[in-house]
């Protein structure tokens, strides 16, 4: 019997370093469904900032920042050796240097910026145009795809979060020490979630799963488990 429901939308959002991008990028593979990292995203952009020296410890310089937004292309290209797409800030790799401590402790800050959000998103949806896509950030949900048939929030003990965050960051091969890490993973989510425009919030009808003590395996088969049954209705 042909499925009823052949594609949907798949939004996963929830607080930082709770494994979205990885649980995403394998759902998104085991569906044959388009990956999107939203984060990936407003990490270019930040990039972009601290290059230009829009942004530094002192001062952000907004308006400039916005006025550039026409000159900063972001693509995702696909790498067929590492089977995920890459992150490309104006046609130069930058997958490795977007995801360092040094952008992520700007990042949030720069994501609270109305015009930049909706540059984003207005790219966001073309990308989820025709569903089958699993997209992964902190506003898919509630702003992006609202009307996404599965919705899933992530959440888990900021401690675990800074822990698994450290590892990760070890082996892409960046320093980092616990101390550091947990004052980052507490401030993005306090700025994530009290911003005005989209902040990071569960939405009525999205599934929440706190991570802190189930493994990879363990949230993959969840979710993968609610997207079967959303396929199948
Ligand atoms: O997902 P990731 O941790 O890479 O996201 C980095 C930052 O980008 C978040 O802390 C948040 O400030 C911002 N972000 C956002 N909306 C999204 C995705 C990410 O504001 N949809």
């Amino acid at each position: 019997m042909p499925k009823k429901n052949p594609s949907i939308t798949i939004a996963i959002d929830g607080y930082s370093s709770t494994g979205k991008s990885t649980v995403a990028k394998r759902l998104a593979k085991e569906l044959s469904y388009v990956y999107v990292d939203t984060g990936a995203m407003y990490r270019a952009i930040t990039l972009y900032a601290l290059e230009n020296q829009y942004i530094d410890k002192k001062r952000f310089d907004k308006k400039s920042l916005i006025t550039s937004l026409p000159n900063i292309n972001i693509k995702f290209k696909f790498n067929k050796e590492l089977g995920f797409a890459e992150m490309f800030l104006n046609d130069k790799n930058v997958e490795k240097d977007i995801r360092s401590l040094r952008v992520s402790n700007y990042v949030s800050p720069v994501a609270t910026v109305p015009e930049i959000r909706k540059y984003l998103v207005k790219i966001q949806r073309e990308y989820g145009k025709n569903k089958a896509v699993v997209m992964d950030g902190r506003d898919i949900g509630s702003v992006v795809f609202p009307d996404a048939e599965l919705k899933i929030f992530l959440t888990a003990d900021p401690k675990i979060r800074a822990e698994r965050r450290l590892l990760e960051l070890k082996e892409k091969g960046f320093k980092g020490n616990f101390e550091e890490i947990i004052q980052n993973v507490i401030n993005r989510d306090r700025i994530d979630s009290t911003r005005a425009d989209s902040p990071l919030k569960k939405v009525a009808d999205a599934y929440e799963i706190d991570v802190s003590y189930i493994n990879k395996e363990e949230q993959f088969q969840q979710i993968l488990d609610l997207a079967r049954e959303r396929l199948a209705r």
